[in-house]
């Protein structure tokens, strides 16, 4: 359930109307409802009650600094994947042993920054990044916190580009090899095991995939402390999906991925930590369009919206649904026509939904893309020299700009003509 509703015909993000919004800061935008980030949140608690546990936010589904201080001020940790997302975090106000540090590539520069102001743990991915890690503890004087992200092996069965957890992915080590990797973590200087670590993939909608994980989690943590290492937390990562398509059948709820965890994991006395991405913040935002132009073409309808794929890259990269609605409710018994939704953009990849039936609209009209909270404005860019769309925040009856849209000027200036040109 989210809190975009109509009211009177009229689409709302909680008591806002969204037509309001669309008059102040223009089109097109994001819109986020406070309550829904708030609700996902305590989903999550709820699923967990009665274990220790962290749930950490995937800053990457969503990195506005409004977005990360509501949820940290609701107790929420901060899963980060870079230096960039960690500087984020730091700024909403998360205080470091709330933030774990995720990611294949992590940099040297980005060990020292999260080392200096404080880090939970860092979830390591290959030998190459413990050697650095060691190295820069070790230099700095300092003990860095780790678990290993384990490969479990295991099919997540979601979309191709965000399955993590086979074999062939580049995430993780292997963990039949995590015994003998723990043994040599356990002798390298600057460095102190904390716990396991593992993430299967994004938009999951079948919880097994998960229990099989988790199981082999299980077994590992038994193995490891067999081995006489000490395995105080087990950090589960993220990928429960969501609803994209409301005539869909809905995927697992948490309350029952929280069972998955307590059935596989819960008898190990670890604390247990998790790193949602989407389902806090996905349905937790809108993206709103304007109609630009209808344009008639060969057995089909065009409706040209005002934003385009580098507004709201998912459906060109991962041929994503994203339920598309109009923002005044159409009368009932209005015969719907049937529309291409596509953006401006030179590439016949900018279309966003094909042969949607929808009542008619007009330029001028606004349509909202729902389910566009994650993975919408993080992987926003300036293609074809478009400005950045402003995001805001919508909490009760009060509306906030929490990313403004840069003007042209702000846009030209970061680039530079060399004097000798
Ligand atoms: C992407 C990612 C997440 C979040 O995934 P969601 O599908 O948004 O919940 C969590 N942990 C890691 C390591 C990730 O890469």
């Amino acid at each position: 359930m989210d809190h975009f509703l109509y009211r009177d015909g009229i689409l709302h993000a909680e008591d806002v109307a969204i037509p309001e919004i669309a008059a102040k800061v223009g089109t097109p935008f994001y819109a986020y409802s406070a309550a829904t980030l708030t609700r996902h949140i305590n989903l999550f608690h709820e699923a967990l009650d009665g274990m220790e546990h962290l749930v950490c936010f995937a800053v990457k589904s969503n990195s506005n600094l409004a977005v990360l201080k509501l949820l940290g001020d609701l107790g929420a940790g901060m899963d980060v994947v870079s230096g960039g997302e960690y500087r984020r975090a730091i700024a909403a106000g998360v205080p470091g042993n709330r933030i774990v540090f995720s990611g294949v590539g992590k940099t040297r520069d980005e060990m020292r920054l999260a080392l200096t102001h404080g880090i939970r743990q860092f979830n390591l991915e290959s030998e190459p990044e413990m050697l650095a890690l060691s190295a820069v503890a070790s230099e700095m004087g300092v003990t860095a916190p780790v678990t290993v992200r384990v490969n479990p092996d295991v099919d997540a069965k979601t979309h191709a580009k965000i399955a993590t957890g086979k074999s062939e992915n580049k995430f993780g080590i292997p963990i039949a090899r995590a015994r003998e990797v723990y043994g040599q973590i356990a002798t390298m200087p600057g460095l102190k095991i904390v716990g396991i670590d593992v993430h299967i993939g994004s938009q999951l909608t079948d919880l097994e995939p998960f229990r099989q994980a988790y199981e082999k989690v299980a077994a590992l943590t038994r193995q490891l402390r067999e081995d006489g290492h000490e395995i105080l937390r087990l950090d589960l990562g993220g990928g429960l999906g969501i609803p994209y398509e409301r005539s869909n059948d809905a995927p697992p709820l948490p309350i029952e991925y929280g069972q998955v965890i307590r059935e596989t994991v819960g008898d190990l006395g670890c604390e247990i930590e998790i790193e949602p991405g989407r389902l806090i913040s996905g349905n937790a935002g809108i993206m709103v369009t304007g109609v630009i132009y209808v344009k008639q073409g060969e057995g089909r309808n065009f409706l040209i919206v005002d934003s385009a794929m580098n507004d709201l890259v998912r459906p060109a990269m991962y041929e994503a649904h994203h339920d598309i609605v109009p923002v005044i409710e159409s009368a009932p018994g209005v015969e719907q026509e049937r529309y291409d939704i596509v953006g401006p953009i030179c590439e016949t990849g900018d279309t966003f939904a094909k042969e949607r039936d929808l009542a008619p609209l007009a330029a001028g009209d606004l349509v909202a893309f729902r389910s566009a909270g994650a993975y919408g404005a993080v992987m926003a860019s300036e293609y074809n020299s478009r400005p950045l769309i402003p995001e805001v925040l919508v909490m009760g009856d009060q509306f906030a700009v929490i990313r403004a849209r840069p003007t042209y000027e702000e846009m030209l200036e970061r680039d530079t003509i060399p004097a000798w040109l």
